[in-house]
């Protein structure tokens, strides 16, 4: 018997996404004295030289210069608080739903979740002003030592793995106890990918991009256009224009009125009137008895 799937899911990375720094750029380093450039050197070091993972790279290099301070998960959420971001932001995350829905939508039992799907520091996000807008957080974690100190990776997040999060908010199984692989067929899926939209920036995204485009899902690229160099733009046009990856590109910009959030909008109350027509066709045509609201 289908289920009812009236959730509309927007799904985000984060860093070059919603901020225009990386998070630890943003609030690790200046706090604990971490020149940057030599931090990024040294993972480079790891990745190119020892082929490391990129994300396991930066874990050793954060949890090299970290541990010494005697940081715990608690620490690095706090400093999450002065996180940044674009602007319209964390604004755009309230103000969507009611933007976008009507009244027939939310009598219908429509309505709107956000996701992060990242691969950083999953406490920082935790810790940041955007935290209380989302369903779930998924990122990069630290396991603790017995005194409470980060001392190895629980979890790193590669932007091949990230895909699995778009399952799991797909198949509502957003717990680590639940198993991703488990079948389900497409009618009890609580989030169908035609009802989810990734927003991304780059080449990391590409593999999610990909994802939601064989299955139906809708995918936005976002640039910093603020960047002088065009890096930001280029690897997006490059997306669009010649990979094939994305049907939109936009300035990371989430105010009212914006190219981003015309697309938004648009996406979403698109997302809601597919719902409550295929609702009704189910009904027209005797699948379901009424509809479950
Ligand atoms: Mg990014």
């Amino acid at each position: 018997m289908a289920i009812p799937q009236s959730t509309i899911a927007l799904v985000y990375d984060y860093d070059q996404t919603l901020s225009p720094r990386y998070m630890q750029d943003d609030v690790l380093f200046p706090e604990f004295g971490i020149n940057p450039e030599s931090f990024w050197e040294k993972c480079n070091v790891l990745v190119k030289e020892k082929k490391w993972d990129g994300e396991l790279a930066y874990l050793k290099c954060l949890l090299d210069y970290l541990a010494m301070d005697g940081v715990s998960n608690d620490r690095l959420q706090e400093l999450g608080a002065n996180l940044s971001f674009f602007p319209g932001l964390p604004e755009m995350f309230e103000e969507i739903e009611d933007l976008c829905l009507t009244d027939l939508h939310k009598a219908a039992g429509i309505k709107v979740e956000h996701y992060i799907v990242s691969s950083g520091l999953k406490a920082l996000v935790d810790g940041s002003r955007l935290a209380k807008h989302f369903k779930k957080i998924y990122g990069c974690e630290f396991g603790e030592d017995e005194n409470g100190v980060i001392s190895f990776p629980k979890r790193a997040i590669s932007h091949t793995t990230k895909t699995q999060f778009l399952f799991r908010i797909n198949k509502g199984l957003l717990e680590y106890g639940e198993d991703v692989n488990d079948h389900m067929p497409e009618g009890v899926r609580p989030v169908p990918f035609q009802n989810m939209v990734y927003v991304g920036d780059g080449p990391t995204d590409v593999p999610c991009f990909t994802v939601m485009q064989k299955n139906g899902g809708h995918a936005i690229a976002v640039y910093n256009p603020e960047d002088d160099t065009n890096r930001s733009f280029d690897k997006c046009f490059q997306m669009c224009a010649h990979a094939n990856r994305v049907k939109h590109i936009a300035p990371a910009d989430y105010r009212r009125g914006s190219h981003l959030r015309l697309i938004l909008e648009k996406m979403v109350r698109e997302m809601a009137d597919n719902i409550l027509s295929k609702r009704q066709d189910e009904v027209d045509s005797g699948k379901v008895s009424a509809p479950q609201f």
